[in-house]
């Protein structure tokens, strides 16, 4: 160690010296280190890659490898000869630097092509490394290129640079490349840890972790970090002197934040927040942040892609261990919130509030909404998250304990009952299981449950259940459907729990010549829809008999779109479609499709009335 040398800072006095000491570029080294060893030598080679990443490191390492007077067995430099001394003090008559971000001048290249002519005194080869290549003028560039052409023997050119794609084609095809990696988070905690040992600094792991987040894939910034928090912490480095002396947001808030989501625990949440607050990092600061780490959860819960995840090996366990707790779903649903709530932060005029409404409404992604709250997220107009705060805000929000019939006291009293009498029914439409052919599952596309509706018109399905239960491991009972969280169209993506409004036909009917109005672009499901009669087939499920297996087909086709519309429409997440064709044809041929949708019409107030309203008539 350094006792009693002048203080050099670990960025200059870890520089590797040797390929093998390079961080986090093993497959690169090792072809550089055969090239050297084979004698194939190419004449100019240049290396790209980010800041940071030992580029120039690795150029002057190759000019110590190859002119080295005695290498060692594996191929490294020496370190000790005369040679490898004078590239080391920076004297030697063989390597030369040119920085051509501030050198970037005619006449500065010139000073590099006039020296190309003097062969090597010793040693064998004389490399030129031209830093920042890409800064070179247009004049420059030429200048130079008649020298990268024909350079003579003993001369091996190494560009550098960050920006590659800035470098002119006439230069990269002169260049073999050689395409430097940012240097991974286990990379950097692994070479971090081996210098703290040789600075005799104690550390963790989690806190050589954040500075390894922090430089961002560059070394050499990692180093200059390390030192800073080292020399503030007097050589005893800590998780918690770490993120103090960054300014860094503990990611336990993160994880504390997200429990307190899947449990429903707004208080513990609003409370995570003021704490966040007063620590005097700002909101929007918080929401990205929590977004990135709802992201890392995402990634963590699938082995394939945990590899994406950019943390130490300690901290991707936790990850791991959250992300267990969480549906798929929630993920999709949870960055939603917080993308929103980032794209409306500048515009919000309580910026605070905003913040609140989407902890709170994080909190309600897994437990169902209570009546009061649902009610009010249900008059927003559509796509305007924002509206709700004020309301929001009243203290029996969110608690959520589980109401056994989300939404219905929400229902306007004169649609509460279900009206299967409405219009009497063909026989040809009472499911029959037996002979029915194919079952559409409406959340087709989706692997959760189809709920299978058998013919079970008259028993109340257990169609409010799955909302209530909060099971203890925080994950929701496989009920979540394709209308809740995937497809972006519902304004309410972001919310798990399910809307239950009580159906009524004339609704119904409504909802669906809505949809055939205002899709006009979908001709055949259209013409399936116009030909066919939906009749009430449970509390939450609907039957269609149609005639022919392609109507059948055009019902499977757009069934997501419709039945999301339905959901939508009828503010009712548990509606179910089973569409079957009719096997009993002759009972129900009567009736040319036109006649038949003229006695649907006659049959539905509502949908007669609205067919009047747009002054459409039947084709
Ligand atoms: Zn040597």
């Amino acid at each position: 160690m350094s006792e009693q040398k002048p203080y050099v800072v670990s960025a200059r006095k870890y520089r590797p010296a040797t390929f093998k000491t390079v961080v986090g570029q093993r497959a690169l080294t090792a072809t550089l280190k055969n090239a050297i060893d084979s004698g194939r030598l190419a004449q100019a080679y240049l290396f790209c890659g980010p800041r940071g990443v030992g580029k120039t490191s690795c150029a002057r390492i190759f000019a110590k490898t190859i002119n080295c007077l005695s290498p060692t067995p594996d191929g490294e430099a020496c370190g000790v000869c005369e040679s490898c001394r004078a590239i080391d003090r920076g004297n030697s008559f063989n390597l030369v630097e040119l920085d051509a971000a501030s050198n970037n001048s005619v006449d500065d290249i010139r000073s590099i092509t006039e020296q190309v002519n003097v062969p090597p005194q010793s040693g064998r080869y004389r490399v030129f490394i031209i830093d920042e290549v890409h800064m070179l003028s247009n004049a420059a560039f030429n200048a130079f290129l008649k020298t990268l052409e024909e350079p003579p023997k003993y001369v091996v050119f190494i560009l550098a640079t960050t920006e590659k794609h800035k470098v002119i084609p006439t230069i990269l095809s002169r260049c073999q490349i050689y395409d430097f990696k940012r240097i991974t988070i286990n990379d950097m905690v692994e070479h971090l840890e081996y210098v703290a040992s040789q600075e005799g600094v104690t550390t963790d792991r989690d806190a050589l972790g954040v500075i390894a987040l922090k430089a961002d894939g560059a070394m050499r910034d990692a180093l200059s970090i390390f030192d800073q928090v080292a020399a503030s912490s007097r050589g005893n480095v800590t998780y918690a002197n770490t993120i103090e002396n960054l300014n860094v947001l503990d990611y336990d808030y993160y994880f504390r934040m997200v429990d307190a989501f899947r449990s429903g625990d707004v208080s513990s949440a609003l409370l995570l927040y003021k704490d966040i607050r007063d620590k005097g990092f700002d909101s929007l600061f918080m929401v990205n942040g929590l977004a990135a780490h709802v992201r890392d959860l995402m990634v963590a819960a699938d082995p394939r892609t945990a590899s994406l995840l950019e943390t130490s090996e300690e901290i991707a366990v936790r990850y791991t261990e959250q992300s267990r707790t969480l549906p798929p779903q929630w993920y999709y649903a949870a960055m939603r919130l917080l993308t929103d709530c980032d794209l409306n932060y500048r515009t919000a005029s309580s910026k605070r509030l905003l913040v609140e409404l989407t902890l709170i409404r994080l909190c309600q992604l897994l437990t169902p909404a209570t009546p009061p709250f649902d009610a009010i997220d249900r008059k927003q107009p559509l796509g305007d998250p924002t509206k709700a705060p004020s309301k929001a805000q009243e203290p029996q929000v969110g608690y959520g304990s589980p109401s056994p019939h989300p939404g219905s006291s929400s229902t306007p009293p004169q649609s509460r009952p279900q009206q299967l009498q409405s219009q009497p029914q063909p026989t040809a439409a009472t499911p029959q299981p037996a002979i029915a052919k194919p079952v559409v599952n409406p959340s087709a596309g989706s692997n959760s449950v189809a709920q299978p509706k058998p013919a079970a018109a008259s028993k109340p399905t257990a169609a409010p259940k799955p909302v209530a239960p909060k099971v203890a491991t925080g994950r929701r009972p496989s009920t979540l459907r394709l209308s809740d969280v995937g497809s972006n169209v519902n304004p309410d993506a972001g919310r798990l729990t399910h809307r239950a409004t009580p159906i009524s036909h004339d609704r119904f009917i409504q909802a669906w010549g809505e949809f055939i109005a205002r899709n006009p672009q979908l001709h055949i499901l259209i013409s399936a829809m116009r030909a066919s009669k939906p009749t009430p087939a449970g509390e939450h499920a609907y039957s269609i008999i149609v005639d022919h297996p392609a109507q059948l087909q055009a019902f499977e086709l757009s069934m997501p779109k419709l039945i999301e519309y339905l959901r939508n429409f009828l503010e009712n997440d548990l509606l179910t479609l089973k569409v079957e064709v009719n096997t009993n044809p002759v009972e129900n041929k009567q009736l040319p499709p036109k006649e038949f949708l003229r006695q649907v019409v006659s049959e539905n107030s509502a949908l007669a009335g609205f067919l009047s309203a747009l002054d459409a008539e039947l084709v």
